[in-house]
């Protein structure tokens, strides 16, 4: 099968490559960033890095042409951007969804899209099941610009779905793992390992009562490769993530106890680390049920172990 990944060259995206690589597939990447996080792939016969937007339709066309299968992961994602930068977030992540759907519904190509448990909001009925809510705040409140968007873009799936274009949607829940963002920036896992490995305190936001559900990236992507796969997936939306939840004042002791840091866990104010425009969800925690059964996939790393492979990897970085 040969596999268009865009965003192939991110951190979902570049594990999902060597997943479908491993398989015996061929995958091309499409994607802006620089290819660190796919040099390992450089000499695989099977793989192939485009450097293009998904806003440059004729390179976009030309590839979902070859492709038998489209995954569209290519976005501006991380709270730094969505209060740093909304205008890319909104314009790379709606038209760029547009704009892959449409080549795909050309050709008749399935496209699984990557969404995220972000659309949840702050909804404080958890789990979350597919079906939920979403509870956003006000418009004047940046961070809600990547929920909206990417709520655009499944939106957007679900409209090409009815025409007769196979979609899937996944809504992923904090994956984290080997080659998340660099250190000191982008998510708390990153954010956090920074500090740690240099001995300085964690900041935690607020008392830390926040939570999460963690979910290891190689549970993440297999989830990602069976949506592909599985007919069952085609037209639905489905939660991929862990559901062991931990509040984020834990995970900063758990990160601190596994690497055997002398590192403090301190709290700070949510100015500390963003400038505004940014508002916190309280819990998140998805419900796994339509994962388990359309994708026959479950969560199967701890946060522990998980936790383990990523501060080493990190370490030897
Ligand atoms: N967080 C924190 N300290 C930091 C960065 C983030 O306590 O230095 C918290 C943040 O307030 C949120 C959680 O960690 O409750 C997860 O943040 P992240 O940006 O990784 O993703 P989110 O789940 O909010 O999209």
């Amino acid at each position: 099968m040969r596999v268009l990944i865009t965003g192939g060259a991110g951190f979902v995206g570049s594990h999902l490559a060597d997943a479908w690589l491993a398989r015996g597939d061929e995958v091309t990447a499409l994607d802006l960033a620089p290819d660190t996080k796919v040099r390992h792939l450089r000499e695989h016969p099977g793989f192939k890095v485009v450097r293009a937007s998904v806003l440059d339709r004729d390179i976009l066309e030309g590839l979902v042409a070859r492709a038998d299968l489209v995954y569209h992961l290519a976005a501006v994602v991380g709270v730094e951007h969505y209060v740093g930068d909304p205008y890319q977030v909104l314009t790379v992540n709606i038209n760029g969804t547009q704009e892959v759907l449409t080549a795909a519904f050309r050709h008749q190509t399935k496209v699984v899209f990557a969404s995220t448990s972000e659309v949840y909001g702050r909804n404080t009925r958890v789990p979350f099941d597919e079906d939920s809510d979403r509870v956003l705040g006000s418009t004047a409140i940046d961070r809600w610009c990547y929920a909206t968007s990417k709520a655009a873009g499944e939106h957007f799936c679900f409209a090409f779905a009815r025409m007769g274009l196979p979609v899937v949607v996944l809504r992923y829940f904090n994956v984290y793992g080997p080659r998340l963002d660099q250190m000191d920036r982008g998510r708390v896992v990153t954010i956090f390992m920074g500090q740690l490995l240099r001995g300085e305190p964690l900041t935690v936001i607020g008392d830390g009562a926040q939570t999460r559900c963690f979910t290891y990236v190689d549970d993440a992507v297999r989830a990602t490769v069976a949506a592909g796969l599985r007919p069952e997936a085609v037209g639905r939306a489905i939660n991929v993530g862990s559901d062991e939840e931990v509040s984020v004042r834990e995970l900063a002791a758990r990160m601190v106890r596994i690497a055997d840091s002398a590192s403090l866990v301190i709290s700070v104010p949510e100015e500390a680390v963003y400038d505004r425009g940014y508002e916190d969800i309280p819990r998140r925690v998805p419900a796994v049920g339509r994962m388990r059964e359309l994708l026959g996939v479950e969560a199967e790393v701890p946060l522990d172990e998980g936790l383990r492979r990523t501060i080493e990897w990190f370490k030897r970085q």
